[in-house]
């Protein structure tokens, strides 16, 4: 299956975020003749996430959705763009997931014991500094999402397939693949969504241990190397805007001090919009006014992201439908 364009490719893809670019490699993998536009300006979620990729997520307790298909899906694809661009992306390393009180704890270890939960369940973690105990998750890691999109957009534009601009709506769409993100949720041209803004910090910290990831008090601290890490997020619904704000940094300074300590300086401080239409299970599929759609990655996209862009190439180039699922037209019947 082909659509042509009038700017002369087959395809065009509309946004080069973490969702863009794993669809951009999926094509040029295959040897499509496509290009990428993206505004470089706006909303972008992939600018600034921490890529923590983390198989035991939530107050739940919960693996993600068909994690055992989509993880090693994804780091098959980083693998081969790690090559391809001989840099290091992905970063595997031990969760140590905490429990903030008995109750969680008491959640955690009835989860811990179930088949599909004890996979990824390492070692029991002894009660420590106000923790009521926890466990190490295997599986995980950090991926490098801004390096990621970053050398992939100098990798395109080399080929000559990448370029700045800004899509229009009304032009060459039955070939345009919308991966625009939350500023394409927001703008409501993909229907109702419900975005999440997030808030996060570059913190650096000689003294913290670098060698594994932390998780709890609703938050996360991820090493980055050089003696720094990502912490995050917060979750905020009602003002989609990439303005870092007092509260924000507030809440972050509190996870930071309950899952390294007192002891930091702050390097930066970022927000970004996520895109969010079913929880952070992302939709595919042709859209009503012409071209396709891949977006709602909400708070997963490193996940993700890989396995859905493979499904989409199969299902724009060869006409391969995916489970339903992942299907935005039965979504929206749904609703
Ligand atoms: C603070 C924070 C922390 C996060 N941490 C993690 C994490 O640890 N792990 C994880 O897996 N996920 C995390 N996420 C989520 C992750 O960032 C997103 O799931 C993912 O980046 C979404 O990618 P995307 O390509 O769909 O959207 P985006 O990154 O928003 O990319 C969309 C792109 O489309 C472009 N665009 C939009 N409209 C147009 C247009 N009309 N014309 C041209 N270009 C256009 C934009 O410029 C942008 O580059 C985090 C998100 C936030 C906000």
């Amino acid at each position: 299956m082909s659509e042509v364009s009038d700017s002369g490719v087959d395809w065009t893809i509309v946004g080069q975020g973490l969702a863009g670019t794993c669809l951009a490699w999926q094509l040029w993998e295959r040897g499509v003749d496509f290009q990428i536009i993206d505004r470089e300006c706006g909303i972008a979620a992939s600018r600034v996430a921490a890529g923590l990729v983390n198989p035991v997520t939530g107050k739940n307790f919960e693996p993600s959705p068909m994690i055992g298909e989509f993880l090693p899906e994804a780091l098959d694809l980083y693998r081969r763009v790690e090559e391809r661009l001989e840099v290091v992306l992905w970063h595997p390393m031990p969760i140590m997931r905490l429990a903030g009180n008995d109750d969680e704890w008491a959640k955690m270890q009835v989860k811990a014991a179930r088949a599909d939960v004890e996979v990824w369940v390492g070692r029991e973690l002894a009660k420590q500094d106000g923790w009521a105990g926890g466990f190490e998750i295997r599986g995980g890691g950090r991926f490098d999402v801004k390096m990621f999109v970053d050398l992939s957009r100098e990798f395109f534009q080399a080929e000559g397939i990448y370029r700045k601009s800004e899509a229009a709506f009304d032009r060459d769409v039955k070939a345009r693949v919308w991966c625009d993100g939350a500023a394409g949720l927001v703008s409501g041209m993909h229907g109702e969504a419900r975005c999440a803004k997030g808030e996060i910090l570059t913190v650096r910290a000689a003294d913290w241990d670098e060698s594994f990831i932390r998780v709890g008090a609703g938050g996360w601290l991820v090493p980055v190397g050089a003696g720094c890490f990502k912490l995050g997020s917060t979750y905020e619904w009602e003002r989609l805007d990439m303005e870092p704000s007092e509260a924000g940094m507030e809440r972050l300074r509190r996870i930071a001090m309950k899952l390294g300590g007192a002891d930091f300086e702050i390097v930066a401080h970022e927000a970004g919009v996520r895109p969010i239409l079913r929880r952070s299970e992302p939709l595919i599929g042709p859209m009503e006014a012409g071209g396709w759609m891949f977006n709602g990655l909400g708070s997963k996209g490193s996940l993700y992201a890989p396995g859905m862009a493979r499904r989409l190439a199969l299902w724009m180039l060869d006409g391969v439908e995916p489970e339903g699922h992942f299907d935005i037209r039965v979504f929206r019947k749904q609703l």
